[in-house]
């Protein structure tokens, strides 16, 4: 490995140091709400927290103060203290860290979440999510919603679909009533339609910024992205994460326009599967060092929201429930092997990817499912290096060091061996 020159870490945009400012925000609106005595929400990922803020709601997520306890390594002591209450070692480090953080009362900068007026989840992404808030929601004594959403397969039919459709919106119908009902909030349409605008522009605001790392090199890394993908769940419809991104996107631009790329030399574009290790980004560095640039990631893109093209700006102003059950149904996580194969083979061809690290991750069922068939077609059908990383997003305890520096180094080397041919 000792001949592969290897260069400095990428730099990160200024404008993301923005982010810092953002995520502040989101923590003073939460104590401020608690302070007014204003109604505040959990919410998981994938469910439509627009609702939320058009009815005046604050919305708290714990996977989000999940990944600051990991950052901050805090999160292996949630864990293990909830594991000592009795959950599983084998159960999603975001609901272990979650419970411990809950149980040790920790402040919301070390990844604590106060006690919301009420709870909302989806089986959108995963049924953890509905467990989680279930059990929370008992033990902290406080109202639950769950939307559950069907999964389209290959052989779904249009009126399977249609079916489906209906019957996510009559939940999110139900939905606003259930806040009503709790908050005596009731929903404004006027706002729910900024709301809903400005929800969409932040996420085609992303995509923008994505399809600018489609230039060789790179403008932006890992280094924007991993961090600059919070807004998008903890923010989506107000106007200051349109602000950060729009500098974001500006900086990028000016890059290309001038030949930089966020890394010295980019000798390799690299594809990201999965939740990244929070608690050990320095890996995600590692690859740097070697001129590995990870351009494309499919979880951040993911929650960039409005990909289905029949979703329209019109539709989402106009009919925003009819929206949201468009997009549940379509999320990004919830493909079947084949979509998700010809996907990953479209997005290696258009960010003109060299290569897949694709994250086996042990808390994580409904993302790693599936992936060592992902893998195989890639590698045999197109012949796509792809390299598996088993670890943890949040546990430190699964992830092993020595082995992962090995398999990165490895995975290199046949990158370049393949360039050289
Ligand atoms: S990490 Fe996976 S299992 Fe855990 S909450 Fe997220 S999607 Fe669900």
């Amino acid at each position: 490995m000792s001949k592969i020159e290897k260069q400095g870490k990428g730099k990160a945009l200024e404008a993301t140091q923005g982010l810092k400012n953002i995520m502040g925000r989101h923590i003073l609106a939460i104590e401020q709400a608690f302070r007014d005595g204003n109604p505040t929400a959990w919410a998981t990922s994938g469910t439509p927290v627009e609702l939320l803020y058009a009815m005046d709601v604050q919305p708290m997520l714990p996977e989000n103060s999940a990944t600051m306890s990991a950052a901050q390594k805090l999160s292996k002591g949630f864990i293990e203290l909830a594991e000592e209450e009795g959950f599983s070692y084998d159960l999603c480090s975001y609901f272990k860290t979650n419970v411990g953080a809950v149980l040790s009362d920790a402040d919301m900068i070390e990844g604590g979440t106060r006690k919301p007026t009420f709870m909302l989840s989806s089986d959108v992404i995963c049924d953890t999510h509905v467990d989680w808030f279930q059990t929370q929601a008992e033990r902290m004594n406080v109202p639950h919603y769950t939307i559950d959403v069907p999964h389209i397969v290959s052989n779904t039919n249009q009126k399977q679909y249609n079916y489906y459709k209906k019957y996510v919106q009559e939940q999110l119908w139900e939905f606003l009533e259930f806040v009503e009902d709790i908050t005596s909030h009731e929903i404004d349409m006027e706002k729910s339609k900024k709301v809903a605008k400005n929800s969409y522009v932040l996420g085609k605001l992303w995509q923008d910024i994505f399809e600018l790392r489609k230039h060789e090199p790179s403008p932006l890394s890992t280094r924007d992205t991993f961090g600059g993908l919070f807004p998008l769940f903890t923010m989506p419809g107000l106007k200051a994460p349109i602000r950060l991104y729009k500098r974001m996107y500006r900086e990028a631009q000016e890059r290309i326009e001038n030949g930089i790329g966020a890394l010295e030399n980019e000798k390799y574009r690299l594809m990201f599967e999965g939740i990244p290790f929070w608690h050990a980004l320095k890996y995600f560095s590692t690859l740097e060092t070697y001129g590995a640039n990870i351009v494309y990631e499919t979880y951040t893109y993911a929650f960039s929201k409005y990909m289905n093209p029949k979703v329209t700006k019109e539709m989402v102003l106009n009919k925003p429930i009819e929206a949201m059950s468009e997009l549940m149904l379509s999320f990004w996580y919830i493909y079947d092997l084949d979509t998700r194969i010809k996907k990953f083979k479209e997005t290696v061809d258009e960010w003109k990817i060299d290569g897949v690290v694709l994250h086996n991750n042990l808390s994580c069922r409904p993302n790693s499912c599936g992936m060592y068939d992902l893998k195989r077609h890639l590698q045999e059908d197109y012949d796509i290096p792809c390299l598996i990383i088993t670890a943890d997003m949040n546990d430190p305890r699964k992830f092993n060091e020595v082995q992962i520096t090995n398999q990165i180094e490895s995975f290199i080397e046949i990158l370049e061996r393949k360039k050289a041919h």
